[in-house]
C-alpha cells in the first residue's frame, strides 16, 4: 500500500506565496505585508495569481514528502520532473531482505497468470539472496530484482512543481499507481493548504478541455470541441 507523510512546509505557505506577490507592488515590505495580510485577502490573491498565470510566486512554498510502497516502475516516472528533489533509498546500500513487490490489480484479477507473476517475483528475490550469499556485492546482485519492487523515498516540490506534476499525474490517462500516489499527495497538501490544495487537479479543469488522444469522459477532447463548435456553425 502507498503511504506519504507530509514530513515538513515551509510554515504558513499560503500566506508566504501571497506576500511576496504583494511585494512587487507595496511600498512596505514583506515583513509588514505578511503582517497585515486577511485570510480573505490572502484567498483573493491566490485566485488573482492562478487566473493570471503569475506563477512564480509559488515558488516560495515547499513541501518535503515520505514516500513508501511505489514500486521502481512508480518511482522512476516519479523522477522525471525535474524541479524537484529526491533522495531513495539505494539498493546498492540496502539489501533488500524480503520480497516486497507491487502487484498491479490487472494481474490479481486473473489467478492463472497471478500466479506465475508471484512465482516469478520470489524466483528473482531467491536468486537475488543466492547471490548476495556467494558475496556479489548488493550493488550487482540487484540486477535481478524486477521493477516490481518496492522503494522509498523523499520528495521536496515548491507549490508550481505541485501544480504542474500534478496536472499531469492527476489525469486519469497517468498510470494507475502514479495517479494514486498523487492523489495521496493531495490529501496531504489540503490537510496544510486548503486552497493551494484544491488546485491540484488534472490539466483538463484549466484547459476546460481534454488534451489527450482520447478523453477519460471529464472533459471532451479538443476536436471533440471543435467538431461540435463546427456543428452548431
Ligand atoms: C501520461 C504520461 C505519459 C508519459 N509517457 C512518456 C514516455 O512514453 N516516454 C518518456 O520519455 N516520458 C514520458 N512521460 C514523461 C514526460 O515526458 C515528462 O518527462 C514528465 O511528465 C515530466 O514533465 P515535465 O518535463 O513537463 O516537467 P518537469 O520536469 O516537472 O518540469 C516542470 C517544467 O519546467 C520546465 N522545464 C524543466 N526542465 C526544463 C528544461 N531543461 N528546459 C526547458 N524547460 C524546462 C518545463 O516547462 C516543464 O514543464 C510521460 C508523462 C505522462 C504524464
Amino acid at each position: 500500500m502507498i503511504y506519504v507523510s507530509l514530513i515538513s512546509y515551509t510554515p504558513d505557505p499560503e500566506r508566504t506565496i501571497a506576500t511576496a506577490a504583494r511585494v512587487s507592488a507595496s511600498p512596505v515590505g514583506a515583513t509588514e505585508i505578511k503582517k497585515q495580510l486577511t485570510p480573505q485577502a490572502v484567498d483573493r490573491l491566490l485566485t488573482r495569481l492562478l487566473t493570471s498565470g503569475h506563477l512564480s510566486t509559488f515558488e516560495h512554498a515547499s513541501f518535503t514528502f515520505a514516500i513508501e510502497g511505489i514500486s521502481r516502475v512508480t518511482s522512476h516516472q516519479l523522477v522525471r520532473h525535474r524541479i524537484a528533489s529526491f533522495t531513495q533509498q539505494s539498493q546498492r546500500y540496502v539489501s533488500l531482505k524480503e520480497a516486497d513487490y507491487i502487484t498491479p490489480a490487472t494481474i490479481s484479477a486473473r489467478p492463472e497468470l497471478e500466479a506465475k507473476y508471484h512465482d516469478l517475483a520470489r524466483d528473482c528475490h531467491r536468486l537475488y539472496l543466492e547471490l548476495l550469499e556467494a558475496g556479489i556485492p548488493a550493488e550487482d546482485a540487484r540486477y535481478v530484482l524486477p521493477s516490481a519492487m518496492e522503494t522509498r523515498l523523499v520528495m521536496t516540490m515548491n507549490a508550481r512543481e505541485l501544480l504542474h506534476a500534478c496536472s499531469l499525474r492527476l489525469c486519469l490517462r497517468a498510470q494507475w499507481e502514479i495517479v494514486e500516489l498523487f492523489e495521496l499527495i493531495k490529501a496531504e497538501v489540503e490537510m496544510v493548504a486548503p486552497r493551494l490544495g484544491a488546485e491540484l487537479k488534472p490539466k483538463c479543469y484549466r484547459l476546460g478541455y481534454c488534451d489527450e488522444a482520447e478523453s477519460c469522459g471529464i472533459f471532451p477532447t479538443a476536436k471533440e470541441v471543435l467538431d461540435e463548435k463546427a456543428k452548431k456553425e
